[in-house]
């Protein structure tokens, strides 16, 4: 690890898989920083349980950081998947696993979401976890020319020089950020209030005991009018996603109940999810299963002042692509570089970085993630609405043209592989064994 002598600490809010992933980034570059959770744990044992899948881009920075073996080992390579229609009639497929692995040399895994934050939680070193504090939820933010104060509901506050604003899709810090600009200029360009919009909402959950007949690998997707299915089959546990059009696009935050689960499943159990297994075999099966919005879209300001956003504070993907989390962890492996080559660049050692410094290295963050995230955000779009069949043209290829053409490899390619290749590592750790495809990665470590 190196050390930055420079007096500049760093607030993140959110201790998701996008606050752990910048706990180990920051503290790898020498950053000191705090980490603040609203909830009581950080990485709790069994929260919610999605499956996140951890792409070629992401493994490369977890074998930058010593973690891909762990990652490899508590996660599963899905073998060639069966797309269905909603009565369970196979009618395409697809190899995800291999062609990650013909493109970039390396494919990619399914994990549980709380083993994998639980994961990045453990392989801190002692010292760096105690920077990580529960029990702390973000109310306010001031910045000043010098620096910026968090308060938390319990009335404690914790100053520093930045906030890294990675506390997910309803984001405070989002809403501070918007609420200090307009104070500075009511004419201020600022993020909409509400910046994402939801057109489907999704069951997603796991089983521990599968229905009969699933096996670890497995890999079914339904596509439908209106909806569409995901079931990946890990060593341990099955993850199911569900997802249908709402009657109309919403930018509120609705909380489901228990009960609106259930009327879900009433109306679509009976929906095949593989050629054997409905939605109700699933839900019958569970150990977690809940309902909800999937909001979608980018935000345009990534950063004011001495505050930046990462991961879903920043841009909001549907399952369908698998990008969530990996686009966040690119956001915080930018954004790291930028701060620390502002860091490196700084020439009194002794003196606080200007604010104006700062505000040049998110600027230079946003400059290179916004194309990337824009494509990926329009990537994963494009997948939920041609597998929900939203358009008669959306059915037609995805139900006759794709499967004939070889045409989901080719719309994969297009797609999903630039998230992969134009992904950055932390330029400052070595990157050894560089996994390497046909088609060439467009950066590297400075470090090699
Ligand atoms: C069904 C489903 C399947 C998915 N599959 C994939 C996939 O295959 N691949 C993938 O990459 N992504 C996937 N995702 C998306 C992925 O889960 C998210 O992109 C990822 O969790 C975002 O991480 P985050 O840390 O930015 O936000 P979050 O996970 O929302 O974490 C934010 C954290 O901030 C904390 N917080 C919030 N407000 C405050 C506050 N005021 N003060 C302090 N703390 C606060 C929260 O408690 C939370 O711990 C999936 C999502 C779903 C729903």
């Amino acid at each position: 690890m190196t050390t930055a002598p420079h007096p500049f600490r760093a607030i993140i809010v959110g201790g998701g898989p996008v606050g752990l992933t910048a706990a180990h980034a920051f503290y790898r570059a020498g950053i000191d920083f705090v980490v603040l959770e609203r909830q009581n744990e950080i990485a709790v044992p069994e929260a919610r349980g999605a499956g996140i899948g951890v792409m070629p881009n992401t493994l490369r920075l977890m074998a930058q950081l010593g973690l891909l073996e762990a990652v490899e080992a508590i996660g599963t390579h899905m073998r060639p998947g069966t797309v269905v229609t909603s009565d369970g009639k196979p009618f395409s497929g697809l190899d995800t696993d291999a062609w990650c692995r013909e493109f970039h040399g390396i494919g990619w895994v399914i994990v549980h979401r709380p083993e994998l934050m639980k994961l990045l939680y453990d392989t801190l070193p002692d010292e760096i976890k105690q920077r990580l504090l529960p029990g702390k939820e973000v109310d306010m933010i001031e910045t000043t020319e010098d620096g910026v104060m968090v308060r938390c509901t319990d009335g404690s506050v914790e100053k520093g020089s930045i906030v890294v604003g990675a506390d997910g899709v309803h984001s405070k810090v989002r809403d501070c950020m918007r609420r200090i600009a307009l104070q500075e200029s009511p004419k201020a360009a600022v993020n909409e209030e509400k910046p994402f919009v939801a057109t489907y909402r999704c069951v997603f959950g796991h089983t521990v005991n599968p229905p009969s007949g699933i096996n670890p690998g497995e890999e079914w997707h339904m596509h439908g009018s209106g909806m569409s299915s995901l079931l990946l089959a890990g060593k341990e546990k099955t993850w199911f996603v569900f997802s249908q059009k709402l009657p109309k696009p919403t930018r509120d935050r609705r909380r489901y109940t228990e009960q609106d689960t259930e009327s879900f499943i009433k109306e679509l159990g009976h929906v095949h999810c593989t050629s054997t297994v409905t939605l109700d075999d699933l839900y019958q099966a569970r150990t977690s299963c809940y309902l909800t919005d999937l909001h979608e879209g980018l935000i345009q300001h990534f950063h004011h002042g001495r505050i930046v956003l990462v991961g879903d504070a920043v841009s909001k993907q549907t399952y369908t692509t698998g990008q969530g989390w990996n686009t966040g962890v690119q956001d915080v492996v930018v954004l790291t570089n930028k701060l620390r080559s502002m860091m490196e660049n700084e020439t009194n050692p002794d003196a606080p970085i200007s604010k104006c410094k700062i505000e040049a290295a998110f600027s230079a963050y946003q400059k290179d993630r916004n194309p990337v995230v824009q494509q990926a955000v329009k990537a994963s779009m494009v997948m939920t609405r041609t597998e929900a069949w939203n358009r008669w043209y959306d059915w037609f290829s995805d139900r006759h043209v794709l499967p004939r053409t070889g045409g989901l490899k080719m719309l994969y390619r297009a797609f999903l592989v630039p998230a992969n290749t134009s992904a950055q590592v932390l330029e400052f750790l070595e990157e050894k064994n560089r996994p390497s495809g046909t088609i060439p990665w467009l950066h590297g470590s400075k470090k090699e």
